[in-house]
């Protein structure tokens, strides 16, 4: 039976579509649990990398370690290298947003693209840190799966500090620092070796501007043609502006249109704004994804003063997301930037008991021939 068929029939039996006959989803070789995992219940991702880093006050000297003692450029501030240098924090970082009930870690590479480590000169090392921060954050997930609650490690693909679709120099409009190729180029070496290290899925975030995205989601796609594997992907800007709009200009809807056709597993935002100021514009994709929307806050708006650098403590992000979970807007959620072990273990305290959001009704009606994988049951027919 085709899925539009059985979909069909579901429409007259009422029955759910089960999560074999959910198409639309390309056919996982890593991940596969996800999809339904998904439908069952709002998933848990980890909490800002550079926050729980930050708290360590690590010296060059400790970025450095003895591998990178003589290095002729300064490297503090390059987290990436971490992996390399104290993966024993690393470690210890992933084990605690474990213990705290993250179902997806994400790992430490947001900034490990041939263009980010440019700005360290460090660019010939990129291969090594995406491979070994995948093998840390493998390792922790494999240390804490257990059939009942299985953990996933996400490639963590950031949208490197240059920008494909703006100009650097207020004079010249048409100038580019960066172009499609090589943000391609970085992208595939990057996804290659996050793949070679053992990750579950991709995870494109903190988008500012699209095309940067769609260059890295056009190397994904390659990555997969030429090694047969396909992982699930999840897809998540910023909007940095109560414009509602991302960097690059685009609304939350033509940023939608713009990528789905990666046909990703998760849609949504992360970062900027915080929770409450993010709010209109999850509810907006809610509307319109017809697959599993994300959102993983800031801890609210930046505090120079506050410790960790933003002020949101922990009941106050998970009270934000409970609200948003309990309006039915939420398949995935988590913290960014502010957020530590704390906030994650009270975001997921505060959702376990919530209904992931449903497929929008225009999908639904459709009978779902993209993909409707609904977990809650009663009123499809
Ligand atoms: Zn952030």
């Amino acid at each position: 039976m085709t899925t539009a068929t059985a979909s069909a029939a579901n429409a007259r039996t009422g029955a759910a579509p089960t999560p074999a006959q959910a198409l639309a989803q390309p056919r996982y070789t890593r991940g596969q649990a996800l999809p339904t995992l998904l439908a069952s219940r709002i998933l848990i991702l980890d909490g800002a990398m550079g926050t729980m880093i930050q708290q360590y006050k690590l010296s060059e000297a400790e970025y450095r370690g003895e591998r990178f003692a003589d290095f002729a450029h300064d490297v503090k501030g390059n987290n990436e290298l971490l992996s390399l240098t104290r993966p024993d924090i690393i470690s210890e970082i992933h084990r605690k947003y474990l213990a705290a009930g993250a179902d997806i870690l994400e790992t430490n590479t947001f900034g490990a693209t041939t263009i980010a480590q440019s700005d360290y000169h460090m660019e010939d090392l990129a291969d090594e840190m995406n491979r070994e921060s995948a093998r840390l954050a493998r390792e922790a997930c494999d240390a804490f799966s257990t059939p009942d609650k299985p953990r996933f490690a996400a490639g963590a693909i950031g949208p490197t500090p240059k920008t494909a679709s703006i100009s650097p120099d207020v004079n010249d409009p048409g100038a580019r620092n960066v172009d499609f190729d090589q943000l391609r180029d970085a992208y595939y070496a990057q996804a290659k070796a996050l793949l070679e290290g053992g990750v579950d899925l991709f995870l494109v975030e903190t988008i500012f501007d699209t095309l940067n995205a769609k260059a890295a989601l056009f190397a994904i796609d390659e990555l997969f043609e030429d090694t047969g594997e396909v992982l699930p992907i999840m897809i998540s800007g910023t909007v940095t502006d109560a414009s509602g709009r991302i960097l690059s200009g685009q609304t939350v809807e033509a940023f939608w249109n713009s990528l789905r056709h990666a046909r990703p597993l998760t849609f949504g935002l992360n970062c900027a704004l915080g929770a409450t100021l993010m709010r209109p514009y999850i509810a907006e994709l809610a509307k319109l994804c017809n697959t599993y929307v994300s959102v993983y806050p800031n801890a609210g708006l930046p505090n120079p003063m506050s410790d960790t650098g933003f002020d949101e403590t922990p009941d106050v992000t998970s009270g934000l997301l409970k609200e948003f979970a309990q309006a039915g807007l939420v398949n995935l959620a988590g913290g960014c930037c502010g957020t530590t072990p704390e906030h994650v273990a009270e975001i997921a305290k505060a959702l376990a008991d919530v209904k992931p959001r449903r497929w929008p009704s225009q999908y639904r009606a459709a009978g779902a021939a993209d993909g409707n994988l609904d977990g809650n049951d009663g009123d499809d027919a």
